[in-house]
């Protein structure tokens, strides 16, 4: 079976590796919004329970074992 070339578009030369990497400077990954804990200050995603301590608006909503020091 032979493919002819005349039905679709042809790159007409290589795009060079500066030039990929030139158009792929814009391709990157957002940084997501960090908040603090306000009671341990751990750094938290918005509207989500802290992790570390549990709590979430001022209670204690995951009951995370603190360890006694
Ligand atoms: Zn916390």
């Amino acid at each position: 079976m032979r493919l002819n070339l005349q039905l679709f578009a042809v790159p007409f030369r290589r795009t060079s590796k500066t030039k990929k990497r030139m158009r792929r400077t814009h391709l990157k990954k957002e940084v997501g919004v960090i908040t603090a804990c306000p009671k341990c200050g751990a750094n938290l995603r918005p509207h989500r329970a802290c992790a570390k301590c549990g709590y979430y608006k001022n209670e204690d909503v995951l009951h995370v074992k603190q360890d006694e020091e």
